[in-house]
């Protein structure tokens, strides 16, 4: 079965499991922040834990934090958990990022920071946002920090600028989901290395060392993803996730959708042997981007414009972290792909406003609402190579209208 998505991982990443690798944390810290065009970047063991701590660390608190209202839930939470309110705005429908407009009409005297998504990979107009945040700064007579979620978006540019070199600090995520691993993990970067060294040492007071077992823990773990994402095992990883509650109970401390809560290791500090992986990912981040866009600009190309699908746009800099269509009956659609054996994604299948813990009306955030019951995500993938790729046009153009 052809996965919904498939982490690029090779004999490199798997060799890279073996050693202790002394000192990787501090050569993947700076390898980063070289890549991504930062001064500093500072190591966390997840993407929320990252948000979590920047946020404390500034001493945000008490305060409001305005977030997409169609993101990852674990952004939303992170804000709470840090002691502040996440404040929702709409999407717009044509690259599912926040509304500038409504952003600029709902920072108020209580907004601390803003966390600008780039979602998908689509970068946000750069120049807009940073005059929004620059002018309420003006208006309101206090600092809010300007914190880039590039988790979708490592490398996008608008207009040929990296996006996360725009604001105060840019988050990254890397679990095995993401644009590139180090089995889990988290990253913060700066261009001011006076603010990277003060989250460095709030990090360094806060966070502990792993238990001994953990890193065993997390070389099974990717070497287990390695093996259930190639196509001939997917099919039963397919299975355990969809039709049993197996993988479901061993992910659940992880994600959970429904409540605010982080995974319980969420205050330990990122393993060697992860940013041994995550330095092995980045020497092939540059491949994997490249064939992640040929891989949008084919689909575009190939897959056949029919009443009631939206595809997604192809906009200069994005990276296409998902390739998300629109569909009128998403769980058809599904349900039909997978007897042809091709998962398709269903991200992201919530508004995080309307989430248990927030609870908020569909009528609020209309567009997040629409995405959130419609979307698919095509494999888009480095692992799509021309031969899946041509299998998956090939199936998506033969569903039934
Ligand atoms: C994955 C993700 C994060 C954070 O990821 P962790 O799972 O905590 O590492 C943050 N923002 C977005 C948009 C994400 O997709």
């Amino acid at each position: 079965m052809i996965p919904r998505f498939k982490p690029e991982l090779g004999v490199a990443e798997l060799r890279a499991l073996l050693g202790p690798h002394p000192g990787a944390v501090a050569h993947l810290e700076q390898g980063f922040a070289r890549k991504f065009g930062a001064a500093e970047a500072v190591a966390f063991p997840y993407g929320r834990s990252a948000l979590w701590a920047m946020l404390q660390a500034v001493g945000v608190h008490d305060a409001e934090v305005i977030v997409p209202a169609y993101t990852c839930s674990v952004v939303a939470y992170a804000v709470s958990m840090s002691g502040n309110r996440p404040r929702f705005v709409d999407i717009r429908l044509d690259d599912y990022n926040m509304d500038l407009d409504l952003l600029a009409a709902a920072i108020g005297p209580a907004t601390r920071a803003v966390v600008a998504t780039h979602l998908f990979g689509y970068p946000l107009d750069l120049d807009r946002l940073t005059a929004i945040v620059a002018d309420a700064e003006r208006r309101w007579g206090h600092k809010i920090w300007l914190i880039q979620d590039c988790a979708h978006a490592f490398g996008a540019t608008w207009r040929g600028r990296l996006v996360g070199q725009a604001g105060d600090a840019a988050l990254y995520a890397l679990n095995v989901s993401k644009m590139m691993t180090s089995i889990f993990g988290g990253m913060l970067t700066f261009s001011d290395p006076e603010l990277a060294a003060s989250v460095r040492r709030w990090r360094d007071a806060q966070f502990r060392q792993p238990s001994w077992r953990k890193p065993w823990f997390r070389r099974l773990y990717l070497a287990a993803a390695a093996a259930a994402f190639t196509e001939p095992v997917y099919g039963l990883t397919w299975w355990l996730q969809e039709r049993t509650p197996w993988l479901d109970r061993l992910t659940r401390s992880y994600h959970l959708d429904d409540q605010i809560a982080m995974p319980p290791d969420h205050l330990d500090r990122m393993l060697d042997v992860e940013a041994a992986v995550g330095l092995v990912q980045l020497e092939r981040y540059d491949a994997m981007i490249a064939r992640r866009r040929a891989n949008a600009a084919f689909l575009d190309e190939n897959l056949r414009r029919r009443a009631g699908w939206v595809l997604p746009p192809i906009v200069e800099g994005a990276t296409y972290s998902h390739y998300v269509v629109r569909v009128p009956d998403r769980a058809a659609c599904v349900a039909a792909a997978a007897r042809q054996r091709l998962h398709l994604g269903e991200l992201i299948q919530y508004s995080a406003p309307q989430l248990a813990p927030y609870g908020h009306a569909t009528s609020e955030h209309p567009n997040a609402d629409l995405a959130s019951r419609s979307t698919i995500n095509v494999p888009v993938d480095a692992a799509c190579n021309e031969a899946r790729r041509g299998h998956i046009v090939a199936v998506l153009n033969g569903l039934a209208p």
